[in-house]
Protein backbone atom coordinates (compact mmCIF):
# COMPACT_ATOMS: atom_id res chain seq x y z
CA UNK A 1 0.00 0.00 0.00
CA UNK A 2 1.44 3.90 -0.55
CA UNK A 3 0.28 6.91 1.19
CA UNK A 4 1.69 10.42 1.00
CA UNK A 5 3.83 12.16 3.32
CA UNK A 6 5.14 15.85 3.57
CA UNK A 7 8.63 16.78 4.21
CA UNK A 8 9.17 18.93 7.54
CA UNK A 9 12.65 19.19 8.44
CA UNK A 10 15.35 18.87 6.07
CA UNK A 11 19.56 18.67 7.08
CA UNK A 12 22.57 17.82 5.66
CA UNK A 13 24.53 15.22 7.61
CA UNK A 14 27.34 15.04 5.52
CA UNK A 15 28.72 16.20 2.48
CA UNK A 16 26.62 13.78 0.55
CA UNK A 17 23.89 12.39 3.06
CA UNK A 18 20.57 14.64 3.96
CA UNK A 19 18.09 13.95 6.72
CA UNK A 20 14.66 14.31 6.44
CA UNK A 21 11.61 13.82 8.89
CA UNK A 22 8.89 12.63 6.74
CA UNK A 23 5.03 12.96 8.14
CA UNK A 24 1.93 11.53 7.74
CA UNK A 25 -1.96 11.35 8.99
CA UNK A 26 -1.23 8.33 10.55
CA UNK A 27 1.13 6.52 13.00
CA UNK A 28 3.87 4.64 10.87
CA UNK A 29 3.70 0.98 12.15
CA UNK A 30 7.01 -0.60 12.07
CA UNK A 31 9.75 -2.29 13.89
CA UNK A 32 13.02 -0.39 14.17
CA UNK A 33 14.93 -1.80 11.65
CA UNK A 34 12.66 -1.20 8.69
CA UNK A 35 12.63 0.11 6.20
CA UNK A 36 9.71 1.89 3.51
CA UNK A 37 9.60 3.10 0.07
CA UNK A 38 9.84 6.45 -1.76
CA UNK A 39 8.16 5.78 -5.33
CA UNK A 40 7.70 8.52 -7.92
CA UNK A 41 7.15 9.18 -11.66
CA UNK A 42 10.22 10.21 -13.16
CA UNK A 43 8.74 11.58 -15.96
CA UNK A 44 6.57 14.13 -13.53
CA UNK A 45 10.11 15.13 -12.32
CA UNK A 46 12.40 15.56 -14.47
CA UNK A 47 14.66 12.86 -13.57
CA UNK A 48 16.13 10.56 -15.64
CA UNK A 49 15.64 7.07 -15.07
CA UNK A 50 16.76 4.15 -16.63
CA UNK A 51 13.32 1.64 -15.65
CA UNK A 52 9.93 3.03 -16.92
CA UNK A 53 6.95 3.23 -14.99
CA UNK A 54 7.04 4.02 -11.49
CA UNK A 55 10.96 4.36 -9.29
CA UNK A 56 10.28 2.22 -6.15
CA UNK A 57 13.44 2.41 -3.61
CA UNK A 58 13.84 0.98 -0.05
CA UNK A 59 14.99 3.84 2.22
CA UNK A 60 15.15 3.00 6.07
CA UNK A 61 13.36 5.00 9.25
CA UNK A 62 16.55 5.58 11.73
CA UNK A 63 13.95 6.79 14.24
CA UNK A 64 11.74 4.58 17.07
CA UNK A 65 8.28 3.89 15.88
CA UNK A 66 5.16 5.72 18.28
CA UNK A 67 4.61 9.36 15.89
CA UNK A 68 2.98 10.22 12.66
CA UNK A 69 6.72 10.81 11.83
CA UNK A 70 9.52 8.59 10.46
CA UNK A 71 13.19 10.42 9.60
CA UNK A 72 15.05 8.81 6.56
CA UNK A 73 18.39 9.68 5.99
CA UNK A 74 19.35 9.36 2.28
CA UNK A 75 22.91 9.65 0.51
CA UNK A 76 22.91 11.13 -2.73
CA UNK A 77 24.85 9.29 -5.84
CA UNK A 78 25.59 11.44 -8.92
CA UNK A 79 24.28 8.88 -11.25
CA UNK A 80 21.12 7.96 -9.11
CA UNK A 81 17.47 8.38 -9.60
CA UNK A 82 15.63 8.38 -6.13
CA UNK A 83 18.54 9.57 -3.73
CA UNK A 84 18.67 12.56 -6.19
CA UNK A 85 14.95 12.97 -6.64
CA UNK A 86 15.24 13.01 -2.61
CA UNK A 87 17.84 15.57 -2.31
CA UNK A 88 16.30 17.74 -4.57
CA UNK A 89 12.94 17.81 -2.61
CA UNK A 90 12.22 20.84 -0.17
CA UNK A 91 10.51 21.04 3.44
CA UNK A 92 6.97 21.14 2.89
CA UNK A 93 7.08 18.80 -0.23
CA UNK A 94 4.63 15.62 -0.62
CA UNK A 95 6.00 12.34 -1.29
CA UNK A 96 4.68 8.91 -1.88
CA UNK A 97 5.82 6.22 0.55
CA UNK A 98 5.33 2.70 1.10
CA UNK A 99 4.18 0.54 4.16
CA UNK A 100 7.53 -0.34 6.33
CA UNK A 101 8.94 -3.97 6.06
CA UNK A 102 12.24 -6.03 6.34
CA UNK A 103 14.28 -8.32 8.01
CA UNK A 104 16.42 -6.56 10.13
CA UNK A 105 14.91 -6.39 13.73
CA UNK A 106 16.41 -7.27 16.92
CA UNK A 107 15.81 -11.13 17.66
CA UNK A 108 16.22 -10.93 21.37
CA UNK A 109 16.79 -7.57 23.65
CA UNK A 110 18.11 -9.80 26.45
CA UNK A 111 20.95 -11.37 24.55
CA UNK A 112 24.54 -9.75 24.27
CA UNK A 113 24.30 -7.98 20.48
CA UNK A 114 27.47 -6.96 17.76
CA UNK A 115 25.82 -4.39 14.97
CA UNK A 116 28.53 -4.43 12.08
CA UNK A 117 27.43 -1.61 9.37
CA UNK A 118 29.27 0.24 6.56
CA UNK A 119 27.96 3.30 4.25
CA UNK A 120 24.27 3.92 4.58
CA UNK A 121 23.97 0.05 5.47
CA UNK A 122 24.65 2.20 9.19
CA UNK A 123 20.38 3.16 8.81
CA UNK A 124 18.53 -0.06 10.12
CA UNK A 125 21.19 -0.47 13.04
CA UNK A 126 20.63 3.06 14.23
CA UNK A 127 16.81 2.55 15.46
CA UNK A 128 18.09 -0.95 16.49
CA UNK A 129 20.78 0.57 18.86
CA UNK A 130 17.95 2.97 20.47
CA UNK A 131 16.15 0.30 21.20
CA UNK A 132 18.26 -1.61 22.69
CA UNK A 133 19.69 1.09 24.70
CA UNK A 134 16.62 1.56 26.04
CA UNK A 135 14.99 -2.46 26.66
CA UNK A 136 18.56 -4.16 26.20
CA UNK A 137 20.11 -6.18 29.37
CA UNK A 138 23.08 -7.27 27.66
CA UNK A 139 26.29 -6.06 26.38
CA UNK A 140 26.14 -4.14 22.72
CA UNK A 141 29.32 -3.60 19.85
CA UNK A 142 28.41 -1.31 17.49
CA UNK A 143 31.52 -1.37 14.42
CA UNK A 144 30.76 1.00 11.57
CA UNK A 145 32.66 1.50 8.62
CA UNK A 146 33.39 4.56 6.41
CA UNK A 147 35.50 6.20 4.23
CA UNK A 148 36.95 9.02 6.20
CA UNK A 149 35.35 11.38 9.47
CA UNK A 150 33.15 13.55 7.70
CA UNK A 151 31.38 10.77 5.80
CA UNK A 152 30.82 9.22 9.31
CA UNK A 153 26.88 9.63 9.41
CA UNK A 154 25.35 9.95 13.33
CA UNK A 155 28.23 10.03 14.65
CA UNK A 156 27.02 12.74 17.30
CA UNK A 157 24.19 10.41 18.40
CA UNK A 158 26.52 7.43 18.36
CA UNK A 159 29.08 9.20 20.68
CA UNK A 160 26.76 9.96 22.81
CA UNK A 161 24.33 7.02 23.51
CA UNK A 162 28.60 5.72 23.80
CA UNK A 163 29.17 8.18 26.77
CA UNK A 164 25.53 7.42 28.38
CA UNK A 165 25.58 3.19 28.48
CA UNK A 166 27.88 1.74 30.32
CA UNK A 167 26.95 -1.32 28.33
CA UNK A 168 27.76 0.29 24.88
CA UNK A 169 31.18 0.46 22.96
CA UNK A 170 31.08 2.05 19.60
CA UNK A 171 34.21 1.29 16.88
CA UNK A 172 34.28 3.52 14.11
CA UNK A 173 36.77 2.21 11.52
CA UNK A 174 38.12 4.23 8.13
CA UNK A 175 39.10 3.05 4.96
CA UNK A 176 39.91 6.13 2.88
CA UNK A 177 41.73 8.20 5.76
CA UNK A 178 44.97 7.81 8.53
CA UNK A 179 43.33 8.80 11.98
CA UNK A 180 44.19 7.83 15.36
CA UNK A 181 41.62 5.41 15.20
CA UNK A 182 40.94 1.73 13.35
CA UNK A 183 41.52 1.42 9.58
CA UNK A 184 40.59 -0.88 6.64
CA UNK A 185 37.53 -2.44 6.86
CA UNK A 186 35.67 -2.75 9.68
CA UNK A 187 34.90 -6.22 10.38
CA UNK A 188 38.57 -7.17 10.66
CA UNK A 189 38.54 -5.58 13.93
CA UNK A 190 36.03 -7.44 15.43
CA UNK A 191 37.76 -10.29 17.36
CA UNK A 192 40.11 -7.26 18.99
CA UNK A 193 37.14 -6.22 21.11
CA UNK A 194 34.93 -8.74 21.17
CA UNK A 195 35.52 -11.71 23.56
CA UNK A 196 33.40 -15.29 23.01
CA UNK A 197 32.07 -14.20 19.80
CA UNK A 198 30.06 -17.14 19.17
CA UNK A 199 27.98 -16.65 22.30
CA UNK A 200 26.72 -12.89 20.68
CA UNK A 201 23.56 -12.00 17.96
CA UNK A 202 25.26 -10.15 15.05
CA UNK A 203 23.33 -7.90 13.03
CA UNK A 204 25.05 -6.60 9.81
CA UNK A 205 23.90 -4.44 6.36
CA UNK A 206 26.01 -2.36 3.83
CA UNK A 207 27.22 -3.13 0.25
CA UNK A 208 26.56 -7.02 -0.31
CA UNK A 209 30.00 -7.87 -0.44
CA UNK A 210 30.52 -6.44 2.69
CA UNK A 211 27.93 -8.39 4.16
CA UNK A 212 29.02 -11.39 2.51
CA UNK A 213 32.83 -10.38 4.04
CA UNK A 214 31.40 -10.07 7.47
CA UNK A 215 29.11 -13.39 7.21
CA UNK A 216 32.37 -15.44 6.25
CA UNK A 217 34.64 -13.67 8.51
CA UNK A 218 32.09 -14.21 11.26
CA UNK A 219 31.95 -17.96 10.38
CA UNK A 220 35.89 -18.07 11.12
CA UNK A 221 35.78 -16.99 14.21
CA UNK A 222 33.51 -19.58 15.18
CA UNK A 223 29.71 -17.83 15.44
CA UNK A 224 26.84 -20.18 13.98
CA UNK A 225 25.09 -18.89 10.61
CA UNK A 226 21.94 -18.84 12.78
CA UNK A 227 23.36 -16.21 15.08
CA UNK A 228 23.96 -13.17 12.09
CA UNK A 229 20.73 -11.03 11.03
CA UNK A 230 21.74 -9.45 7.44
CA UNK A 231 18.57 -7.83 5.33
CA UNK A 232 18.74 -11.71 3.10
CA UNK A 233 19.06 -10.86 0.02
CA UNK A 234 23.12 -10.03 0.37
CA UNK A 235 24.18 -14.13 -1.41
CA UNK A 236 22.32 -13.47 -4.05
CA UNK A 237 24.04 -10.23 -5.10
CA UNK A 238 27.33 -11.19 -4.84
CA UNK A 239 28.84 -13.46 -8.24
CA UNK A 240 31.18 -15.67 -7.01
C1 LIG B 1 16.49 -2.62 2.53
C2 LIG B 1 17.22 -1.39 2.02
C3 LIG B 1 17.25 -0.25 2.81
C4 LIG B 1 17.93 0.90 2.35
N1 LIG B 1 17.99 2.01 3.16
C5 LIG B 1 18.68 3.10 2.73
C6 LIG B 1 18.79 4.27 3.56
O1 LIG B 1 18.24 4.33 4.67
N2 LIG B 1 19.51 5.32 3.08
C7 LIG B 1 20.11 5.30 1.84
O2 LIG B 1 20.76 6.30 1.45
N3 LIG B 1 20.00 4.21 1.03
C8 LIG B 1 19.30 3.13 1.44
N4 LIG B 1 19.19 2.05 0.61
C9 LIG B 1 19.70 2.16 -0.80
C10 LIG B 1 18.60 2.83 -1.66
O3 LIG B 1 17.44 2.00 -1.68
C11 LIG B 1 19.04 3.04 -3.13
O4 LIG B 1 19.56 1.83 -3.66
C12 LIG B 1 20.08 4.15 -3.29
O5 LIG B 1 19.58 5.39 -2.76
C13 LIG B 1 20.41 4.35 -4.80
O6 LIG B 1 19.21 4.54 -5.48
P1 LIG B 1 19.10 5.52 -6.74
O7 LIG B 1 17.71 5.36 -7.27
O8 LIG B 1 19.55 6.90 -6.39
O9 LIG B 1 20.18 4.95 -7.75
P2 LIG B 1 19.90 3.82 -8.89
O10 LIG B 1 18.95 4.34 -9.92
O11 LIG B 1 19.50 2.54 -8.22
O12 LIG B 1 21.34 3.65 -9.50
C14 LIG B 1 21.79 4.57 -10.53
C15 LIG B 1 23.30 4.77 -10.40
O13 LIG B 1 23.59 5.42 -9.13
C16 LIG B 1 24.84 4.96 -8.65
N5 LIG B 1 24.66 4.20 -7.40
C17 LIG B 1 23.51 3.72 -6.88
N6 LIG B 1 23.74 3.05 -5.73
C18 LIG B 1 25.08 3.10 -5.53
C19 LIG B 1 25.94 2.60 -4.52
N7 LIG B 1 25.47 1.90 -3.45
N8 LIG B 1 27.26 2.84 -4.62
C20 LIG B 1 27.76 3.55 -5.67
N9 LIG B 1 27.00 4.05 -6.66
C21 LIG B 1 25.67 3.84 -6.59
C22 LIG B 1 25.40 4.06 -9.73
O14 LIG B 1 26.14 4.83 -10.66
C23 LIG B 1 24.13 3.51 -10.38
O15 LIG B 1 24.36 3.00 -11.68
C24 LIG B 1 18.55 0.89 1.07
C25 LIG B 1 18.51 -0.27 0.28
C26 LIG B 1 17.86 -1.40 0.75
C27 LIG B 1 17.85 -2.64 -0.13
Amino acid sequence: MSFEATITSIHQMTPETKQFIVRADEEFEYEPGQHTTVQFDPEETGIDAEEEGTVVRPYTATNLPGTNAITLAIKRYEEGTASVYMHDRETDDTITLGDLEGNLTLRDVDEDVVFVSTGTGITPMIPMLRQYTREGTGEAHFFYGEKTQEDLMYRETLDALDAQNSNLSVVYSLSEEDWDGPTGHVQEHLSEYVDDPESRRYYTCGVPQMVVDTKEHLDELGVPDDRVVSEGWEDGAVED
